[in-house]
C-alpha cells in the first residue's frame, strides 16, 4: 500500500479527489474535511459519523498526525509562544498575541528563512525547509486546542488582559519564513483555513507579509487580493535597504513600489507597511522626508516597530530612544501618513517580532527588558 496521505494539506476539492479514488461518495469529503479543519480531530476514531469499518480503512490510508506540542511559554503580557514540533522533528514557532479586542496568531511559513535580514532572529537558522499546507493550517489549531485548554483551567483571558477574545480573529503570516517563498502552500492554507465546512477563516481576516519577492506579491494579487498585504519595508533608499535585506539587490525599491501600485487592491483597502526602526541608520529626518514620497500614491498604512535587539552578530543595530520614535512618527503624520507605533508584545520569552528562532531547550520566561516596550 501506498504512503498514508496527508489530508490536512488537501484543499477540499482535493479531497473530493482522494474521496472518490477510494470509491466514497462526495459528500464524505465535506464529512472528513469538517472533522479535521471545524473540530480539529486527529484520529479517525474521534469521526464518529463514519462506520467503524471506513474509519479503519482511513485509519490505513490517511495521515491525521498533529504538530507535537513541545512546549508553551506565557508573557506577563498575556503573549503565548508556542514550540511545535513537525513529524521529521523539524521544529517551528508560532505566537498567540491577545489585545483588549483582538486575538492574533502569527503563523510561520518556513522552517528557517533563505533571505538573510540583519534584524531578524531566523536568518540565523538559514533555509531548512518549506511547510506544508497541513502544517501550516495545524498551528491554528494546535493555538485553538491551547485556548481551549487555558479555559478550561481558567488561564484564559490571562490576567493582564481580561477583556481578549475567546477565540483567534487575525491571522498574519509574520512568523518564520518568508511567506511568497512558499507561495504555494500559503496559499492552499490559506483556502482551506477559508472553507465553510472547516475553520471558516475568511481571507479578510488573514495577513501575508513579505520583504517584497516582487513575482509572489504580482501571483497573490492574481489569486486572491482579498488577503491582507504587508510589506516588510525598512528602509528609504536602495543602499540602507541592500545592507540590511540581501532581497532589496535582487527587487529594488523602484521595482517593489512600482509592483505595489498596481498591485489589485480591494476598495476601501490598505497595503501595511511594516519599519522596524534602527537608531541613527533608518530614523533620520532624511528618512522622514523620503518615506512619504516612496508611499505616494499607495493606500497606506505604516507600522513603526522600534527594534527588539536579537542578534549579538549585529552590534550597531541599536533600538532607539521613545523620543527619537515619537519624533519620527509624528514628522510623519505630519505629511498624512496614518502611522502607528507598535508595542512591543511578547518580549520577555523571545515572542516579538523578528525574534522567533529555536531554542533547544526554550528559554524559561524572563522579565521584560527595562524599557524594551514603547507605545
Ligand atoms: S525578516 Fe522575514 S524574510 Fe527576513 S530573514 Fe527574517 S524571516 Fe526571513
Amino acid at each position: 500500500m501506498s504512503a498514508p496521505t496527508d489530508i490536512r494539506s488537501l484543499t477540499l476539492a482535493q479531497l473530493g479527489d482522494f474521496v472518490s479514488a477510494l470509491g466514497l461518495p462526495a459528500f464524505r469529503a465535506r464529512q472528513i474535511f469538517a472533522w479535521v479543519h471545524a473540530r480539529g480531530v486527529t484520529s479517525t476514531d474521534e469521526m464518529t459519523d463514519l462506520s467503524k469499518a471506513l474509519r479503519a480503512e482511513l485509519a490505513e490510508r490517511i495521515d491525521l498526525a498533529p504538530l507535537a506540542v513541545d512546549a508553551v511559554q506565557r508573557s506577563s503580557d498575556g503573549t503565548r509562544k508556542l514550540a511545535l514540533r513537525c513529524h521529521d522533528g523539524q521544529r517551528i514557532e508560532s505566537v498567540l498575541i491577545p489585545t483588549a479586542d483582538r486575538l492574533t496568531q502569527c503563523i510561520s511559513s518556513q522552517v528557517g528563512c533563505a533571505l538573510g535580514c540583519r534584524f531578524c532572529a531566523t536568518a540565523t537558522m538559514g533555509i531548512r525547509r518549506n511547510l506544508t499546507p497541513g502544517e501550516i493550517v495545524d498551528q491554528v489549531y494546535r493555538a485553538r486546542a491551547l485556548l481551549d485548554a487555558e479555559r478550561e483551567a481558567g488561564t484564559w483571558p490571562p490576567a493582564a488582559l481580561p477583556t481578549a477574545p475567546h477565540e483567534i480573529s487575525n491571522l498574519v503570516f509574520m512568523g518564520m519564513g518568508e511567506p511568497m517563498a512558499n507561495l504555494d502552500n500559503v496559499l492552499a492554507a490559506v483556502e482551506i483555513l477559508g472553507e465553510d465546512h472547516g475553520a471558516n477563516f475568511s481571507s479578510r481576516r488573514i495577513t501575508v507579509s513579505t520583504v517584497g519577492l516582487v513575482p509572489g506579491i504580482e501571483t497573490l494579487g492574481q489569486k486572491n487580493r482579498h488577503v491582507g498585504l504587508a510589506i516588510s519595508l525598512h528602509a528609504t533608499s536602495d543602499d540602507v535597504r541592500d545592507d540590511l535585506m540581501p532581497v532589496n539587490k535582487r527587487w529594488p525599491l523602484d521595482k517593489l513600489m512600482a509592483a505595489l501600485r498596481r498591485y489589485p487592491l480591494p476598495r476601501r483597502r490598505r497595503i501595511t507597511f511594516e519599519y522596524v526602526l534602527l537608531a541613527g541608520i533608518n530614523d533620520t529626518p532624511a528618512d522622514a522626508k523620503r518615506l512619504p514620497k516612496l508611499l505616494d500614491g499607495i493606500p497606506a498604512k505604516l507600522n513603526l516597530l522600534p527594534y527588539n535587539p536579537c542578534r549579538a552578530d549585529q552590534p550597531d543595530l541599536l533600538r532607539p530612544d521613545d523620543a527619537a520614535v515619537e519624533g519620527f512618527a509624528e514628522a510623519l503624520r505630519r505629511k498624512g501618513i496614518n502611522t502607528t507605533v507598535r508595542k512591543s508584545r511578547g518580549l520577555d520569552i523571545d515572542a516579538a517580532c523578528g525574534q522567533l528562532v529555536l531554542q533547544n531547550p526554550p528559554r524559561a520566561a524572563r522579565a521584560p527588558a527595562q524599557g524594551a516596550a514603547s507605545s
